[in-house]
Parts: structure tokens; C-alpha cells; sequence
């Protein structure tokens, strides 16, 4: 059904970047056999799935959104892959993403724009656009995205999904293209937190093929899920931070979006939560501190892409050097946009700038990490979670914003703080503003995964 969705939509959405239905119906049709065999299968037997296309998968092309990737056909699975693929699911193809997941609107993909099926004149989020696409849209029940500065949270926002960001280091990286190795995180895009809850479960966990994982038991999403639906919220204190939509910081934010998200904190109310506001003054510096830190690692992490090991290859007919063949590659392989961060990012780590502008960034980013731990304190705010919007504007028409970079990156306000802390947060639908979608996000403190899922069950 899946397939026969994407063969019938997928032309006008573009979410994904490559489909292999003859796979897809073997690995089901071999999921019946040994249901029919009587075999003991995966907790997710049958269930089919999309994976973003910065997630690498064996024998499957990967290309992170990038012409520099083209034909590049990974020997190994991520992690993640593996795991859903360990657990029985079948997997649909790859979806569309911003080049290197630098973007919110999926418009920077060297692969075309991605539609978004609430309005096919607008864009679906980003950088995981295609994931959220193809979930909303009926072309996947659930999808993976990966989130460094909102990635996840953002898409699922302007689509009306669920979407969560685990803690740093609690969903394994091995084999996802990095972007930013300190931010990108892996994670679930459902329709419902269950969904949501239920594929975290089986991709988490500690994996010694990553250096940042954490070895730590995980939490019981599932039951924190269920808990939730209950509706009861009773003991629970939310803050609602001022920075991020309250008084004195709505700049930027869409009035409709506020009051969505207003009447999902009323809500909360309802359910029994106790909400109080809460100030985190170093959010304000989110943005800023971001914008550095992320191309940084970018510069980087994406001088691999040399012309030599990997995909595209331009200028290698005998008459150049090495450094001829690697410029040549990399000034046709790379975006405009991926080309702004190598170039900011190089910049801010010169010999010289490096402590005022990186420097500076990390500082400001311990600062953020602390306004979280103070607000979640028993001394301090003492709240159990934070809220805000996801995104302080609904889905905006395609091609609005691409020649503004700054109003770009102004979509990502709100779910910076949590990136630069390492600590969770989802989006869950909140509402509606002018007919499309606006979500609200829940932020927890580190490796408290299961409170984001039970206090968003709770607004489903
Ligand atoms: N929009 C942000 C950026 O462009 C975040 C991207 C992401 O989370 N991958 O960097």
C-alpha cells in the first residue's frame, strides 16, 4: 500500500531520493514465510520504514542530500539502520534532506525541493523535509530524521507530527553522515508519540562503534507513552520559557503559532500540570552561538569529501594535480549553502578569530546548558519539563526565504536551546494557525527521554 501511495503522490511531493519496491515486497514476503514457519520474528516484523538519506545503508545509495555523494553505494549499515533492520522492518527507500541536513526547509537538497502534503506550495521543514513529507503524506507510517539544531522537531512541527530528539549521545551516530558530531542526533518522525516512543526504543542504546555513546539503560519510552495518554498530568510542573514566545520576546513569532501553542499549555493545565514561566536568558544567544559552532564542525567534518574516496570525481583526465582535482570536485559536488558553512566555519576556527568567535560560541553554550540545569533544579525553577513553540512560523510558501540565510536560520529559535545542551525535546501537534499545523515542544533534562513522551502523549 506504501509503495502503491508513493507511486501514485511521490511525484508531486518528492520525499524520496530513491525507492527499491522489488526489496521492499521480498523483505516482507520473507517476513510472511517465517511468520508462516512458525520462526521467531523482530518486535517490528513487517513494518515498513523510510530512513533520511544522511543515514548510511549497506548495498542502498546514500547521499546526504549532495551531488558530491552521487553513486556512492555504502558497504556497511548505520546503526540505526541495522537495528530496524534487526527489529523486522522493511525498508521503503531514502528520503530527501537538505544537502548535509543544512537547512530547515528542504530546499538546499541538490535533489529538488520536497513538498509539503498539507500544501504542496510549501515547504515541509528541514533538514529532514523528506522524511516528514513522506510520513505526513501516507508514503511511510514513520520515518528516521536526525537533528542537530531541529531537524527533527522542526519538520515534524510544519507537518502536524510527532518528533523527537534523543539525549546526545543516547542514539548511536555510527554511520550517519556527520554534520556537527557534537549536535547530530538520530531519532523517530510518527504520527503519534506511541509510534514515536516505540521506534526509539528499539534504535537506542549504548553501541561502542560510537565514542560519544552513553552506556546508560534506556527508559521506558512505550509505558512513558501510555502513562501519558491517561491525560492525568497531576504532579507534574511545566515551565514555559520567556524566551522562547513569552512576554517580551514574541519578535519573530507568528501570532496564530502563539496561540496554538497557548492553548496547548492551557491544556496542560487542564490535565492537572502545574505551569509556571520560567526565564533561560542565554537562550537569546542560542542562535548566535549555533551558527558558529555548527558550521565549525561542518568545516571539518566535510574535508572528506576530497574527490578521492567517495562519489563525485571532476577534473581527473591526467592534466591536474591533486589540489586541482579537489577544488574542482568540492566547487561542483557542494551547494551554495554547504559551501556558506565550510567558508563561515573555516573562518571562525582561524588562527586569530578562533577564540573570539569559537571560543566565545562554547562559552555561551555552557551558559545554555546551565539556564536548563537551574530551571530543572530543586533549588532553582524546579520544573520537570520546559515548553515552547517548535517553530515560531507555520510552513512558509517555497522559495520565500532561500535568498535570506538569516531569516533561514531564524526558523530554528526555538530548538537550539536543547540542541546545544545535548538534552531531549520532541514537537507534538498543538494545533492549528490559518489551516496548517503548529507544534509544541517539551524539553526535558538529560537522558529524561521518557517525561517528553509522556507529557506529549498526554496533549495528543
Ligand atoms: N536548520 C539548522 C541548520 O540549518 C538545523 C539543521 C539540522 O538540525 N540538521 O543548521
Amino acid at each position: 500500500a506504501h509503495l502503491d501511495a508513493i507511486a501514485a503522490t511521490d511525484g508531486t511531493l518528492n520525499s524520496y531520493l530513491h525507492v527499491d519496491g522489488e526489496t521492499a515486497l521480498a523483505t516482507a514476503g520473507e517476513v510472511d514465510r517465517r511468520r508462516a514457519a512458525g520462526d521467531e520474528l523482530g518486535p517490528l516484523a513487517g513494518i515498513p520504514v523510510a530512513l533520511k538519506d544522511v543515514v548510511v545503508t549497506e548495498g542502498v545509495p546514500t547521499t546526504s542530500g549532495s551531488k558530491i555523494l552521487e553513486g556512492w553505494t555504502p558497504p556497511y549499515d548505520a546503526t540505526v539502520a541495522a537495528r530496524l533492520k534487526a527489529a523486522g522492518t522493511v525498508l521503503l527507500g531514502k528520503t530527501n534532506m537538505d544537502e548535509f541536513a543544512m537547512g530547515s526547509s528542504t530546499e538546499n537538497s541538490a535533489y529538488g525541493p520536497t513538498r509539503n502534503p498539507w500544501d504542496h506550495d510549501r515547504i515541509p521543514g528541514g533538514s529532514s523535509g523528506g522524511s516528514s513529507a513522506a510520513v505526513a503524506g501516507h508514503l511511510a507510517p514513520w520515518a528516521i530524521g536526525t537533528d542537530t539544531g531541529g531537524s527533527i522537531r522542526q519538520p515534524a512541527a510544519v507537518t502536524g507530527l510527532v518528533g523527537h530528539k534523543p539525549t546526545y549521545g543516547s542514539v548511536s551516530r555510527y554511520g550517519l553522515i556527520a554534520f556537527s558530531s557534537s549536535l547530530d542526533q538520530a531519532g523517530p518522525m510518527a504520527r503519534t508519540v506511541a509510534d514515536a516512543a516505540l521506534m526509539h526504543e528499539v534504535i537506542g542504546g549504548h553501541d561502542p562503534r560510537d565514542s560519544t555513546s552513553i552506556d546508560a539503560p534506556a527508559a521506558p519510552f512505550v509505558e512513558a507513552a501510555r502513562q501519558g495518554a491517561t491525560g492525568d498530568l497531576s504532579g507534574v510542573t511545566v515551565g514555559v520559557v520567556r524566551e522562547l514566545g513569552g512576554e517580551g520576546h514574541t519578535d519573530g513569532y507568528e501570532a496564530g503559532v502563539l496561540a496554538a501553542f497557548q492553548a496547548g499549555v492551557d491544556q496542560l493545565r487542564a490535565l492537572g500540570a502545574e505551569v509556571r514561566e520560567i526565564s533561560c536568558p542565554s537562550f537569546d544567544l542560542a542562535l548566535a552561538a549555533y551558527y558558529l559552532i555548527a558550521p565549525s564542525e561542518a568545516s571539518s567534518n566535510l574535508s572528506r569529501f576530497d574527490g578521492v574516496r567517495y562519489g563525485l570525481r571532476v577534473g581527473d583526465d591526467g592534466s591536474r594535480d591533486l589540489d586541482e582535482v579537489m577544488a574542482l570536485t568540492r566547487a561542483k559536488g557542494f551547494g551554495p549553502e554547504v559551501k556558506r558553512r565550510i567558508i563561515l566555519g573555516t573562518y571562525a576556527l582561524s588562527s586569530g578569530y578562533y577564540e573570539a568567535y569559537y571560543g566565545q560560541a562554547q562559552k555561551v553554550r555552557t551558559l545554555i546548558g546551565r539556564d536548563f540545569v537551574s530551571a530543572f533544579a530543586a533549588d532553582g525553577g524546579a520544573v520537570d519539563v520546559l515548553v515552547s513553540p517548535t517553530s515560531p512560523i507555520v510552513a512558509f510558501p517555497i522559495g520565500q526565504r532561500v535568498d535570506d540565510p538569516l531569516s533561514m536560520y531564524a526558523a530554528d529559535l526555538c530548538t537550539l536551546p536543547a540542541s546545544l545542551a545535548g538534552t531531549p525535546a520532541i514537537s507534538v501537534p498543538c494545533g492549528l494557525s490559518e489551516g496548517l499545523p503548529v507544534g509544541l515542544q517539551v524539553m526535558a533534562p538529560a537522558l529524561a527521554d521518557d517525561r517528553c513522551y509522556r507529557v506529549a502523549a498526554a496533549l495528543e
